[in-house]
């Protein structure tokens, strides 16, 4: 701690994590650093099945939490995948509470039943879709999924529609690489002059190849409007090893963005640090190898219970993002999607953390937290509601640029609701009269 203008700022955020935690875990004891610290090793060895976790924690995986996780493997729409990396920075003495497995391996105990209005496709990404893998929605902006493969699979994932692959519970058209199908996304934006904006995302682009990110790269930025690109990968918040050791796939970001610099033309990157639980010193060894190739990088988090909805954790993300020279750029409410009522919060408690954090550091270093609309709305400022009944946990909207004249509802989890509310929720018509009643009070 230090002391300024009579406040203690804790400097904790300026320590990374640097010891050889993974050799916490049974199977992976004797992986000396150099093999941790391998790409190649962390992708091969990568949890990709329940039966994993069990083998490779051995007698340290109580049966009780490990049945838990096989019970929710049943009925969640995500299967596993984590690396190494990330499954040994869990907190296997306390898992439950863990905010990384919380994130990436649910438990049948703490799973939610889905809100009445959750969506498969919360943000009606599909419905804006011109052509098959682009999303049309902002006038000059457009969503680019060439991909939906990830190194992680998220439990939050607001795409776990299409990532992943089918589960017992979802049938899924997860898709790789198809040039084909890109270049009818480079013909629409070529014959689409507004267009300025691209974000590549997915899945995550660090599963396309060196060759892949410079054809899609490339191809992007010969088109004379668009004006700026974001490649959008998690991977540096759950595998760095990629960006020290993949030398091809690290080469093709930075010459994508000097031919982009080259044409005057911006490529960043956007990143997705959720927990200071994934930031150790080979986060900010990677950051610092970016860094050096001038590349900017921004983080987008998602507000999750028990994860980072505390002011104290959210603070801690926020500087120690910044001090690896990442931008904090959003931080969304959960999406209403299934499989995650568990990880929702309120509106008011998005508000209320945003507002804490707000001063804590220099504003271009701060996050703006945002709801993304359910049906389309886009992204809004948590506070620029029209109506809001806590209450009954019902916040009506507007996206007056994006779809005029249409109105947009966000909706608490109801168990965090007071009983009479819950107890409102439970029946359809009190429900839809109560929604009607907000709209009301909104003006619509
Ligand atoms: S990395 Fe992103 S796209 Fe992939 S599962 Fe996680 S949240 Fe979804």
């Amino acid at each position: 701690m230090t002391i300024k203008d009579n406040k203690l700022i804790s400097l904790e955020h300026r320590n990374f994590r640097n010891d050889d935690f993974w050799k916490e875990i049974p199977a992976w004891e004797s992986v000396t650093r150099g093999e941790f610290a391998d790409q190649l090793w962390q992708q091969k060895n990568s949890i990709r099945k329940v039966e994993q976790v069990k083998k490779v924690l051995g007698d340290r995986i109580d049966e009780s939490f490990y049945l838990d996780i096989v019970a929710a493997m049943h009925v969640v729409p995500m299967n596993i995948r984590i690396t190494p990396y990330i499954f040994a920075l869990m907190n296997w003495k306390d898992p439950y509470n863990c905010p990384l497995r919380k994130q990436f391996l649910p438990v049948k105990s703490q799973l939610l039943e889905d809100h009445p209005f959750h969506e498969a496709d919360s943000l009606h990404e599909d419905a804006d879709m011109p052509v098959p893998m682009l999303t049309h929605r902002y006038p000059d902006k457009v969503l680019f999924l060439p991909t939906t493969i990830c190194p992680v699979y998220c439990s939050y994932c607001t795409r776990s529609r299409i990532i992943g692959g089918s589960t017992e519970a979802v049938e899924k058209e997860t898709y790789g690489a198809n040039q084909k199908k890109w270049d009818a996304v480079f013909e629409y934006l070529t014959r689409t002059p507004q267009v300025e904006d691209v974000v590549v995302s997915g899945g995550d682009a660090y599963m396309l190849t060196a060759a892949q990110i410079r054809y899609i790269g490339e191809n992007l930025l010969k088109i004379p409007h668009i004006r700026r690109i974001r490649l959008a990968t998690k991977g540096i918040a759950i595998f760095p090893m990629k960006v020290l050791t993949d030398d091809d796939w690290f080469n093709a970001v930075c010459d994508v963005v000097k031919l982009g610099r080259a044409f005057g033309k911006q490529v960043v990157i956007h990143t997705h640090f959720s927990s200071p639980n994934e930031i150790t010193k080979w986060s900010q060894m990677a950051m610092d190898r970016i860094f050096s190739e001038g590349i900017i990088v921004r983080n987008q988090a998602v507000l999750q219970a028990g994860v980072n909805d505390d002011v104290e954790t959210m603070v801690k993300l926020t500087r120690q993002v910044g001090y690896m020279n990442i931008q904090p750029y959003y931080v969304y409410m959960h999406d209403m999607v299934p499989g995650c009522e568990h990880l929702r919060t309120t509106l008011r408690e998005g508000e209320e953390i945003e507002k804490a954090v707000r001063g804590t550091t220099a504003g271009f270093n701060t996050p703006t937290f945002v709801c993304d609309l359910p049906g389309g709305g886009g992204k809004r400022n948590v506070s620029s509601y029209e109506y809001y009944d806590e209450e009954n946990g019902i916040s009506v909207w507007t996206a007056p640029y994006v779809k005029p004249g249409q109105c947009f509802t966000y909706y608490d989890p109801i168990h965090k609701l007071k009983e009479d509310a819950r107890k409102r929720w439970s029946d359809p018509k009190t429900r839809e009269a109560m929604v009607a009643e907000a709209k009301k009070k909104a003006g619509f």
